[in-house]
């Protein structure tokens, strides 16, 4: 099977693989969405506001690649609020329903609070709110979750690979214990937050983990996901022999607890749902590596300084900066997107499932968000 390359690259590299926003090309449009070449509407965006995090976990910022000689972006070269905001509303305007604001770690970008409070003001064309959510590692939750509530954002999701001091500290490569990520969940569900947790399963490291965490969380109303671990980027030395995959998670959980399967939320969602018997609440197992769902992916990124990738096993993203920064007008802009996402054809994971996977270095996921 061939699988991507894993040499390791300097992340600094990636920022500079963009390609020009399209001067031609039709734009397809179906059912107040633009729709790409394989039909799929966009309805998610994801929105990367730093490349700083303070974990240097091994599959997403190992500390071997992001060395003290990492050059992380300048200010000036991240997208501010003002631009972050405009984007979003004309990307709302065409269709997008769901916002996520990821990083790096995005509570580490000073007046997060300010950026949700301006997306959570956006309205669909038909006048609904968006569904705004939030990945964090949790770190700094406690200390934000308040101001977060305040600024209108309903949902979090924590990334929590384990609950075993040693084995999240191992993972975070940095020391951070799991019980103030524990605590800073807390605080969420005290603000009134939907909770979900974010667990990467990797072989040999985490497996046993699986059921402590569903343990944990049983009757809290948090939803652990249990993920596949994958080839993103090209710094973590990615094998498939350290993919647990999902029906063993499954397995595994259903040996302590008898669970059902339940009805996803809507058509295209990540994970399948799960709950218990016995009415204790439910989690999500996400099969990106042995079960790709690329038929039905809406989802594109756009990273903290605004590039535009449609799949998270991009090479290349658009660069929507030098437009906004170029005096280019909302129509233009819309324009834009419209021909970039209707010419869309990425399906990473269905061509790794075949075999088929293109042979080449891939973005970082702390660049464009998980
Ligand atoms: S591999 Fe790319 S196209 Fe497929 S589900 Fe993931 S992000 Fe979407």
């Amino acid at each position: 099977m061939a699988v991507a390359r894993t040499i390791p690259i300097e992340p600094a590299e990636n920022a500079i693989r963009t390609l020009p926003v399209p001067q031609t090309g039709d734009v397809t449009r179906e059912g107040g969405f633009w729709r790409d070449r394989l039909g799929r509407p966009l309805h998610d965006l994801r929105i990367s506001v730093t490349d700083h995090c303070n974990f240097r976990c091994r599959y997403c910022m190992p500390k071997e690649v992001f060395t003290s000689r990492h050059r992380f972006l300048a200010m000036t070269e991240l997208l501010t609020f003002e631009e972050i905001e405009r984007l979003a509303a004309i990307a709302v305007r065409n269709g997008v329903v769901k916002l996520r604001l990821t990083g790096g770690e995005p509570l580490l970008r000073r007046g997060i609070e300010t950026l949700v409070e301006r997306l959570a003001a956006l309205r669909t064309p038909s006048g609904e709110p968006i569904d705004i959510a939030m990945t964090t590692n949790g770190s700094i939750l406690a200390k934000k979750a308040r101001a977060l509530a305040e600024a209108g954002l309903k949902r979090v999701t924590v990334s929590l690979d384990a609950i075993d001091e040693d084995i999240f500290q191992g993972f975070n490569d940095v020391g951070f214990p799991a019980a103030k990520v524990l605590a800073g969940i807390d605080t969420a569900l005290a603000e009134g937050f939907q909770v979900k947790v974010n667990t990467v399963v990797k072989r040999g490291v985490n497996e046993a983990e699986t059921v402590r965490i569903a343990e944990h969380f049983r009757g809290t109303g948090v939803i652990p996901r249990f993920i596949e671990y994958m080839d993103v980027g090209t710094s973590n030395g990615w094998r498939m022999t350290e993919v647990v995959p999902s029906r063993e998670t499954l397995d595994r959980i259903a040996e302590r607890w008898a669970v059902d399967p339940i009805d996803p939320n809507y058509p295209g969602e990540t994970a399948s749902r799960w709950r218990y018997r016995d009415g204790a609440g439910e989690f999500g197992l996400i099969s990106s590596v042995t079960q790709a769902f690329c038929r039905d992916c809406s989802r594109a990124r756009l990273s903290m300084d605004g590039r535009l990738y449609l799949c998270l096993f991009a090479t290349q993203g658009y660069d929507l900066r030098t437009m906004l920064r170029g005096g280019a007008t909302d129509e233009e802009i819309e324009t834009a997107l419209g021909r970039i996402w209707s010419a869309r054809e990425d399906r990473y994971s269905e061509l790794r499932s075949l075999g088929l996977a293109p042979d080449r270095p891939k973005i970082e996921m702390s660049y464009i968000g998980g």
